[in-house]
């Protein structure tokens, strides 16, 4: 979806959203307002044809009608898309809230006015005095209709708020291992994309690969359940060197890369080294036979990233490097300096 359009288009779209909306039978929230925020922009033909159909068949959207649209058609918007949608929509209901509030305390003001004069207007002319009643009357009207949209609007306001956490916590998920709480594979490609993007962010930008040794064996041998504390343990390690300054992910079943950005190649060796110490150094307690396992190493692979080259060439070459660790019989790092050396 695209919302590269001017401010007036925008609020326009918008106008035009909240009077459909206001002929619905459902309720204002960011899930309607998208669906008539897409209809009023005119770009989706699907979505306009359903909604015609569905206004003819039904004369009105209901709840469940509008949520199914909203499902079929915008749901499978990328989160950012749908911020943007929940942050529009925040807008819309603070700019009402307000200026409802603002008309509200003016018809308060005024009734008070007319309460403080109808004393008076008991002893003037019978025929404007009728008027002044229906006219206190009338304002009591409005200012009961301001305050149950004043309720409704905070209603909505609360609404949205649980819809940007629940927003934020959807996009922390979509980049984090559920086994480990480190970032997913996903997440770390996206950041070392945004890395290597960044033109003085790859001056010293190291990467580093590691890969369990026979983990395959260490299922075998000890069950999945042992494996995955295993997988566990690593990721702890893993967590710790990082600290603030790398970006550390679970890259597949039990393997693990780090990101070290403003690290020159001798301090990523170290660092890897470091992890290969601790790993070897683990032992955790196989529950069935209650006996501490402690045989568990890791094979990892260090280079530095060359510049103009992609981040699929720098996953490669170190890819290339945990592979000779691998080959020259596990449990060791390999550093590979640069692409000749690759070769
Ligand atoms: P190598 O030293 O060459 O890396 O040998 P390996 O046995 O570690 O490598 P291989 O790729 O043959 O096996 C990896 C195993 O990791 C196979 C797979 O079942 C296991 N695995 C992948 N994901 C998980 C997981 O989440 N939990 C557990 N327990 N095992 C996993
Ligand atoms: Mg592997
Ligand atoms: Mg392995």
């Amino acid at each position: 979806m695209q919302y590269e359009i001017t401010k007036e288009k925008s609020a326009e779209y918008l106008r035009q959203a909240i009077q459909h909306m206001s002929m619905q039978d459902a309720a204002f929230h960011p899930v309607s307002y998208a669906v008539w925020y897409e209809y009023s922009s005119g770009e989706h033909a699907h979505l306009i044809d359903e909604v015609n159909s569905l206004i003819e068949k039904e004369k009105k959207l209901n709840e469940k009608s509008t949520a199914q649209l909203f499902n079929k058609h915008i749901a499978s918007l990328d989160a950012d898309s749908a911020q943007d949608i929940v942050d529009r929509f925040n807008h819309v209901v603070s700019d009402i809230s307000a200026s409802t509030e603002k008309a509200g305390q003016d018809t308060s003001h005024f009734s008070k006015t007319l309460d403080a004069w109808s004393g008076e207007l008991q002893q003037l002319d019978g025929e404007v005095s009728r008027h002044m009643v229906g006219l206190l009357s009338e304002t009591a009207n409005i200012q009961q209709s301001m305050q149950t949209l004043q309720h409704q609007l905070t209603t909505s306001l609360h609404e949205i708020t649980d819809l940007k956490n629940e927003i934020i916590k959807a996009k922390q998920e979509a980049i984090s291992d559920g086994l480990t709480g480190l970032m997913n594979r996903r997440g770390f490609d996206v950041t070392l994309k945004h890395s290597l993007e960044s033109a003085s962010d790859f001056e010293d930008t190291c990467l580093i690969i590691g890969d369990i040794d026979f983990f395959k064996r260490v299922n075998d041998s000890y069950g999945h359940l042992f494996g995955d504390k295993v997988i566990q343990a690593v990721a702890r390690i893993m967590k710790t060197v990082s600290g603030d300054l790398y970006t550390a992910a679970r890259y597949g079943g039990e393997e693990f890369v780090l990101l070290l950005p403003h690290t020159p190649l001798e301090t990523a060796r170290e660092v890897a080294e470091t992890i290969r110490r601790h790993v070897a150094n683990i032992s955790i307690k196989n529950n069935v036979t209650s006996k501490l396992i402690s045989n568990i190493t890791i094979s990892l692979g260090v280079t530095a990233y060359q510049a103009g080259e992609t981040a699929e060439s720098f996953l490669n070459r170190a890819d290339q490097a945990l592979y000779t660790s691998k080959a020259k019989g596990r449990n060791q790092v390999t550093l590979i300096a640069d692409e000749l050396a690759a070769a």
